[in-house]
């Protein structure tokens, strides 16, 4: 077998299409865990292997360090390890710029890691300022990924009918006020990366020209979670070319709330004339039981969807526990990771999930006191951690004594600087660790430069890379939250926290909130390979006061669904879900015709003969006459006007009781003054 066919021989045959397909811009659409990211690496090295392309023309947006892991080692294999360009659109776009810059002679700005730096002064202090400028930082990156300036902003949130934090005319002045003073201090923020290489693409044919040659083969992951930010950075580094091939799934759009638009994905062709479609129906990852409890949370809505077909074997029924506090939630996901830690089932091989990061801290408590070594991802920045802070510190004063040397030498220096602290101490270790994976990322970025690179550029490049990852290596169960967890799995999965409020999240109100929330957790319970543990607590401490909380109204459907798997289910988990979802759906639409109902479709004439009977029937018992009936009852008896005792009862306010007592009057009463 040659290598290009041994690329394709693990795969099914709509995946190997996928692969092999030469039509483009090509769009693969499928579910979770149905092959898409393994889809993309393979196509890009099968395309090598095969000569349509060569490797070092690639450009590939993968959102993982770990895509980016696999995708080189594909390449290695094929003896071309390291040739891609791989990256998020912000470390691309950060690489594209720095060459520029460096290329026109001109000084390199800075990156601003926080935009509150700048906000918090223009807040003018106060206690809350922290918060405050959060939130203003949250709404220029709404504005900025909608390519929104200061000027448009209060149009844009009209138009959105967005609630902002503050009046929009406020925001907008310190939108305004925060851009000024950036390019006053000669700062760049993450969001103006994409902006300054997307106008340096369109007024600069040259540069254009130059960036089109070196990057002729476009590759997206995850593309529902494009914003029209990157989507201008797309077609501009597209120019008039075709050669895109992106893969996505709607149902795992999870970034609306920064202005991602799963249209892009979902409406490619229109975005693309002629562009082909690839869907994947099966799925490897997770277990039928998991995959079960996953479909059952998607928004039953307008779609008929066709749940992935699981391909592997049947595995243990998902948990579902209830907690009286978070403590105890967090005590006893940390027994089970104890108890689940065996030679050959390492720490890494689970990880905790949650919907915000502030959940993370009784969980952390409870691993730290049960000896489970874990990992915050996105929490405590790798940067800001004292051994990097002090290995970039060393790393700085030695490029300053010999700034001549290559970045090479420098890191290999470190390397030594790391031993020469020598014992056996945690910080000891913990310093060689950090060093370790400073070094593996000096690599890469060296790589990126082509060989070249500085240490401030490194440093740079440490910033936008290591947004989210931490990139240390030992063998630790993970924590994350629910948005970090994208595209990521494991056999072991904890979900905790499904409770009102949080899942939901408090603030998702609109129907197009509460779906994607939905489909959060969906992009949750697909991380699992093959143990999925669910659990909320009754009782937690958020902002440092204790709540009483209730289960998450996902949950039923959820449990509906593994219903099918336990000893009296038939496994048609999807029947189950179906029949919960109707009864929901009849328990709301009886809510919503009792609230309706007053008054509404009643006929009056009807309706004035039973108040009539009612105030009198109140006056001889001695009761006020909403107690005998509710006026919404009676409304839904003339309107319904029953001729028989069932058709009575099905009314709301109407019981057995209730038919028993009066249910013959009522008749007679409607059949008289109807007729
Ligand atoms: P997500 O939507 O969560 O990002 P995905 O569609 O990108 O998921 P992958 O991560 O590519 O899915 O694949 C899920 C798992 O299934 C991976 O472990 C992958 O290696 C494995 N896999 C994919 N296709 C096959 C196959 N044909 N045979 C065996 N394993 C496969
Ligand atoms: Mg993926």
């Amino acid at each position: 077998m040659g290598d290009a066919d041994k690329l394709l021989s693990d795969l099914n045959d709509r995946q190997r299409e996928a692969v092999t397909t030469l039509t483009t811009p090509t769009a693969i659409l499928a579910g979770a865990g149905s092959g898409k990211t393994r889809v993309l690496t393979r196509r890009i090295a099968w395309l090598a292997a095969e000569g349509v392309i060569g490797p070092r023309h690639v450009l590939a947006v993968t959102f993982t360090r770990k895509a980016a892991g696999e995708l080189s080692d594909r390449l290695g294999s094929l003896g071309v390890r390291r040739a891609v360009t791989s990256g998020t659109f912000h470390g691309l776009a950060l690489g594209q710029l720095r060459r520029r810059w460096r290329d026109r002679g001109e000084a390199v700005p800075a990156l601003l890691e926080r935009k509150s730096k700048i906000l918090a002064p223009l807040l003018g202090g106060g206690p809350s300022v922290g918060a405050e400028a959060a939130e203003v930082a949250g709404e220029i990156e709404w504005a900025k990924a909608r390519l929104v300036a200061p000027c448009g902003y209060e149009a844009a949130v009209t138009a959105a009918g967005r609630a902002t934090p503050r009046p929009a005319g406020e925001i907008a002045s310190l939108y305004d006020r925060y851009e000024t003073e950036k390019s006053r201090r000669g700062v760049v923020d993450f969001d103006d990366l994409l902006w300054r290489l997307a106008d340096a693409l369109e007024n600069d044919a040259e540069f254009a020209a130059v960036i089109r040659w070196r990057h002729r083969h476009l590759f997206v992951d995850e593309f529902q979670d494009v914003n029209p930010a990157q989507f201008r950075l797309i077609r501009l580094w597209l120019g008039d070319r075709r050669d895109l091939c992106v893969v996505g799934d709607d149902d795992q759009a999870v970034y609306g709330f920064t202005g991602a638009d799963a249209g892009y994905l979902v409406h490619f062709a229109r975005h693309f004339p002629g562009a082909g479609v690839v869907r994947l129906e099966e799925n490897y990852r997770s277990t039928p039981q998991v995959l079960a409890a996953a479909h059952a949370v998607l928004p039953g809505g307008s779609r008929q969807r066709k749940p992935l077909r699981p391909t592997l074997p049947d595995g243990p029924i998902p948990t579902v526990a209830a907690y009286a506090s978070d403590r105890d939630e967090a005590e006893s996901v940390a027994r089970a990771l104890q108890a689940a830690h065996q030679p050959g089932a390492p720490w890494s091989g689970s990880a905790v999930l949650y919907r915000t990061n502030a959940q993370s801290a009784p969980l952390e408590a409870a691993l730290r006191a049960a000896g489970v070594p874990y990992r915050v991802r996105g929490a405590a920045r790798f940067l800001d951690r004292p051994a990097v802070a002090a290995a970039l510190e060393e790393l700085r004063r030695a490029a300053g004594v010999a700034p001549g040397l290559p970045l090479n030498a420098h890191l290999a220096g470190l390397l030594e600087w790391a031993e020469e602290a020598g014992g056996g101490d945690q910080a000891t270790r913990d310093r060689r660790e950090h060093v370790d994976a400073l070094v593996r990322l000096g690599h890469d970025y060296i790589a990126a430069e082509e060989g070249d690179g500085t240490a401030a550029g490194f440093v740079a490049y440490l910033v936008t890379v290591l947004a989210e990852e931490d990139p240390t290596r030992t063998d630790a169960v993970e924590l994350l939250t629910f948005h970090k967890a994208k595209g990521l799995e494991w056999p072991t999965v904890f979900v905790t926290g499904l409770e009102r409020g949080l899942v939901p999240i408090a603030y998702a109100e609109t129907p197009a909130a509460l779906a994607e929330e939905r489909r959060l957790l969906y992009v949750a319970l697909t991380r699992a390979e093959q143990e999925l543990h669910l659990s909320w607590a009754q009782r937690r401490t958020l902002g440092g006061r204790e709540m009483t909380r209730q289960a998450s109204p996902y949950l039923t459907s959820i449990e509906a669904a593994l219903a099918a798997f336990g000893p009296d289910g038939d496994g048609d988990w999807q029947a189950a879900v179906a029949a919960e979802r109707a009864r929901l759906a009849r328990a709301r639409a009886a809510a919503g015709r009792d609230r309706a109902m007053v008054g509404a479709a009643a006929d009056p004439r009807v309706l004035a003969v039973l108040v009539e009977w009612r105030k009198t029937l109140a006056r001889a018992s001695g009761v006020p006459a909403q107690v005998i009936f509710h006026d919404a009852t009676l409304a839904a008896v003339a309107e319904a006007k029953p001729t028989d005792r069932a058709a009575l009862m099905a009314l709301p306010g109407l019981g057995p009781i209730k038919v028993e007592r009066y249910g013959d009057e009522l008749l007679a009463l409607v059949a008289r003054s109807s007729a």
